[in-house]
């Protein structure tokens, strides 16, 4: 018993010497690598190792190490931390958010959580973690984004649920590091996903509301963006969903310049007709102002709710719309059809679109696939309208 315990102490101190240890490695790994002392790598030494690692209390710190292989050792934690001073005291059961990225940054407080910048220590990249309440519609939002793989929607890496959630203190703007205790029953789902710029749709729109574009310009502006929104869309359609929640600030641009779809919080499974899900697919789901009048009405309602909100936005890009009561005048017109007089002037072909979306019977909307081919045959139309009358050939 003395010879295995004082095996199991060499082990352990050899393992702290080597420059590459990591917690993660588990003991039986640790111990098959070649870099183990030899007086260890005896088919008895290892047996001895299982045999006290065993017999070790599990509640220190040091006994940690041989029993618990996802806790990181306190000297490598606290170098690769360094600029995270306010960590709460490291237990066994420590954030995989905190040990695993640094920089940690709050991009976004929503309606369902909080939207983080994060870098991940391990890829040296920065990343978005959204932290939500995990609920079964949280795990929905993962779930359908694990099947997408696409270029204008959010792309999505892992997600994985902790007992409470990173606490970010607005009036200080930093980490608290005071732990959510008051419902020991609260899973968080953390949702790491591609970075986007901090810039969403939204914003896009409110300065060139305030910039002084020329109508042809922004209708220049606005199509690429549109296209790309469309392609996103139609691909979450061709996998049998509906986003249900399309809205400027649910839209991004990525890093790499495209347009991105995000926020699947209220994506649903457009062939899943279980009563659950008809139930649901009834109730108000959605941002109101964007709804189409099928989802607010209570109906059933399919895929063509999504046309119906971009729509909305397409006009929205294109369309310089001053803020509250004028604003709200204009889009409650544009859902019943109506779009400013002035607008179908000026934006003749455009307007056709738009009207289409806006449809109040969802199978007279044209499918996004439809929507697609139609906006890559604007660029042509608009090039003949504005050219000079003697240019253009019959
Ligand atoms: P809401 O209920 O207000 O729609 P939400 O809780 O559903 O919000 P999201 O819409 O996914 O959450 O995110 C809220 C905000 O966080 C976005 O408007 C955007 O500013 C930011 N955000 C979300 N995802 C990312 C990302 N991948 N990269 C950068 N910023 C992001
Ligand atoms: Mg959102």
């Amino acid at each position: 018993m003395e010879a295995k315990q004082s095996a199991a102490q060499l082990a352990w101190s050899a393992l702290q010497e080597q420059s590459d240890w990591d917690s993660k490695v588990s003991l039986r790994s640790a111990v098959s690598v070649d870099s183990v002392p030899t007086q260890l790598s005896t088919p008895s030494s290892l047996e001895s190792l299982e045999a006290s690692s065993q017999s070790m209390p599990t509640g220190t710190s040091d006994s940690v190490v041989f029993t618990d292989s996802s806790n990181p050792s306190k000297e490598k934690d606290a170098d690769t931390n360094k600029n995270m001073e306010n960590r709460p005291t490291e237990t066994r059961n420590q954030s995989r958010f905190t040990s695993d990225f640094d920089s940690i940054e709050c991009l976004a407080k929503g309606g369902f959580g909080h939207v983080y910048k994060a870098r991940d220590k391990l890829m040296d990249k920065f990343y978005a973690v959204k932290i939500v309440r995990s609920k079964e519609k949280a795990l929905r939002e993962v779930g359908a984004l694990e099947e997408i793989l696409h270029c204008n929607i959010v792309r999505y890496y892992t997600c994985w649920v902790e007992d409470s959630e990173y606490q970010w203190d607005i009036t200080t703007d930093s980490y608290s590091t005071s732990q959510s205790t008051s419902n020991s029953s609260r899973k968080y789902l953390y949702i790491k996903m591609e970075l986007c710029e901090s810039k969403t749709l939204k914003d896009w729109i409110n300065e060139k509301n305030k910039g002084t574009l020329q109508e042809s310009e922004r209708g220049k502006e606005s199509l690429p963006i549109v296209q790309q929104i469309v392609s996103g869309v139609e691909c979450i359609h061709s996998h049998k969903l509906i986003h249900r929640d399309l809205k400027p600030p649910n839209i991004m641009f990525g890093r790499d310049g495209k347009v991105k779809i995000g926020d699947f919080g209220l994506v649903t499974a457009e062939a899943d007709d279980d009563a659950e899900n008809q139930t649901e697919r009834t109730n108000k789901t959605g941002t109101k102002s964007y709804m189409a009048p099928e989802q607010r009405s209570k109906k059933m309602y399919d895929r063509k709710v999504d046309i119906f909100a971009l729509g909305l936005i397409y006009f929205e890009l294109l369309w310089n719309l001053s803020t509250g009561h004028e604003r709200g005048v204009i889009l409650n017109n544009a859902r019943r059809q109506t779009l400013p007089e002035e607008f179908s002037l000026k934006f003749p072909e455009e307007n056709q679109i738009i009207m289409s979306m806006l449809c109040e019977k969802p199978e007279d909307r044209p499918e996004a696939s439809t929507l697609k081919a139609e906006l890559e045959k604007l660029p042509q139309t608009l090039n003949a309208q504005n050219m000079p009358q003697e240019n253009v050939t019959v």
